[in-house]
C-alpha cells in the first residue's frame, strides 16, 4: 500500500504500478468517504451546530477494515479518495490496519467524499452525501486488475456500490468477473429506496444476486428485493437457489437460511451508542469465520459478536474489534 502513499500531496496514484504479487484473500471495492456526525440528538443538518470527525467510512471500506482488524487474511481494497487530509484520514486507518490500497487512487482533482450525519431521539437518522461528484464517483473498471483477483477467496460487493455511477457499477461487475473458480461472492443489498425506484434498485442487483453465494441483508431488503411478502419468505427463495442468506436483525442478532433450514441465531447485549454501520461489521465477521471453516451457526454467533461490538463506540469504524477483543468479549457474554 504505501506504493501509493510515497510522494508529496500531488496525484501520486501510478497508474502503471504493477499488482502482481500482491496477493489479496479478500477484496471488496466502492465508495470511500468520511464521515461527520451531530455530537447532540435532534440537530437537524439545516442549522448551526456542533460536529464530531471526520471518521473514516463507507460501507465496503469498514467491510475491508474489520476483515483486517479481524486478522489472519490479506485484504485489499479498490476505491478513490481525493488527495486531501480527508483521503489521509481514510488512508492511514487502511495503512493502520493492514489493508492493501495498490489498485486505490488518490486524485488531486476532485476532493474526498463525506457524510454528514443526524441522529434523532425516534431513532431516525438523516443524511447529506457528496459522494457522486467527490473522488469517490470516480472509481471505474480499469481500477480491478485481473491479477489482484488471482488469488481471491472472497468478494465482497453491496448493493449501494452498483447504484452510486455507472463506472462503480461496471467496476463491482468486473470484479466479480475476474472471481477465481471456488471464491465466494457475498451481496449486501444496503441500498436506499430514496435514491431509486424499487423496479431499479431490483434491475442493478438482480445480476449480482443471481452470482452471488451468500447474500446479507438487513431488515426489509428480502422482501424488497424479491417482491414478496416478508424477509423471511424472500429469504428462504433465495435459499432455495442454492445460497446462504443471513439476514440481519439489529439488536436481535440475526437469521440464517440455508437450504431449507432457518435458525435464529439471538444477539448479544450491549449499551447501544452508534447503530450506524453494524451491518458491515457484520458481514466482514462472517468473511472471517467463513473462510476459517466455521459452520453457519458459528459463524453467526461470531458475527453477531462483532457487530454487538461495533454499535458500542461512536464512528462507523471506530467500534471495529480486533480478534482478541472479540474473544475477551464472547467469553464475558457467556460468563453473564
Ligand atoms: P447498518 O445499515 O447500520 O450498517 P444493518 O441494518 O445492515 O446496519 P443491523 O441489523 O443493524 O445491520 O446490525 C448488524 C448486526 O449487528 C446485527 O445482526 C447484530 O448481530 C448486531 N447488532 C446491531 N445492533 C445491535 C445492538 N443494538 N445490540 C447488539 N447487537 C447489535
Ligand atoms: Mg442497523
Amino acid at each position: 500500500m504505501t506504493g501509493c502513499l510515497s510522494g508529496n500531496d500531488a496525484a501520486y496514484w501510478c497508474p502503471e504500478m504493477s499488482v502482481e504479487g500482491c496477493i489479496m484473500q479478500v477484496i471488496s471495492l466502492g465508495n470511500m468517504l468520511v464521515e461527520v456526525m451531530r455530537v447532540d440528538l435532534d440537530v437537524a443538518l439545516d442549522r448551526p451546530g456542533t460536529f464530531i470527525g471526520p471518521f473514516p467510512s463507507g460501507d465496503t471500506p469498514i467491510y475491508i477494515d474489520t476483515v483486517a482488524r479481524l486478522g489472519g487474511h490479506a485484504c485489499g481494497f479498490i476505491g478513490v479518495v481525493g488527495a486531501d487530509d480527508l483521503g489521509s484520514c481514510l488512508l492511514t486507518r487502511f495503512e493502520r490496519d493492514g489493508v492493501d490500497f495498490n489498485c486505490g487512487r488518490v486524485l488531486s482533482s476532485h476532493a474526498t467524499g463525506v457524510a454528514f450525519v443526524a441522529y434523532f431521539s425516534d431513532g431516525s437518522r438523516r443524511f447529506v452525501f457528496h459522494s457522486r461528484h467527490a473522488a469517490s464517483g470516480q472509481l471505474s473498471p480499469e481500477q480491478v486488475k485481473p491479477a489482484y483477483f488471482s488469488d481471491c477467496r472472497w468478494l465482497h460487493v453491496t448493493g449501494c456500490n452498483l447504484a452510486a455511477s455507472e463506472s462503480s457499477r461496471l467496476a463491482c461487475l468486473r470484479a466479480i468477473e475476474l472471481l477465481p473458480p471456488g471464491a465466494v461472492l457475498s451481496f449486501d443489498p444496503n441500498i436506499r429506496p430514496e435514491i431509486l425506484s424499487i423496479a431499479e434498485i431490483r434491475d442493478l442487483c438482480a445480476p449480482v444476486i443471481s452470482r452471488a453465494n451468500v447474500i446479507l441483508p438487513s431488515l426489509n431488503e428480502a422482501a424488497m428485493l424479491t417482491g414478496l411478502l416478508d424477509d423471511g419468505a424472500g429469504c428462504s427463495t433465495w435459499a432455495a437457489q442454492g445460497k446462504t442468506v443471513v439476514l440481519k436483525r439489529g439488536p436481535f442478532g440475526c437469521h440464517v437460511f440455508d437450504g431449507s433450514q432457518a435458525v435464529d441465531v439471538p444477539g448479544f447485549r450491549v449499551k447501544e451508542v452508534d447503530p450506524t454501520r453494524a451491518g458491515d461489521s457484520f458481514c466482514a465477521a462472517i468473511t472471517t469465520a467463513r473462510l476459517e471453516g466455521l459452520d453457519w451457526l458459528q459463524a453467526a454467533r461470531f458475527a453477531n459478536a462483532v457487530g454487538a461490538l461495533a454499535v458500542t463506540a461512536k464512528g462507523p469504524m471506530e467500534g471495529a474489534p480486533t480478534r482478541d477483543e472479540v474473544v475477551t468479549f464472547v467469553a464475558r457474554s457467556n460468563a453473564s
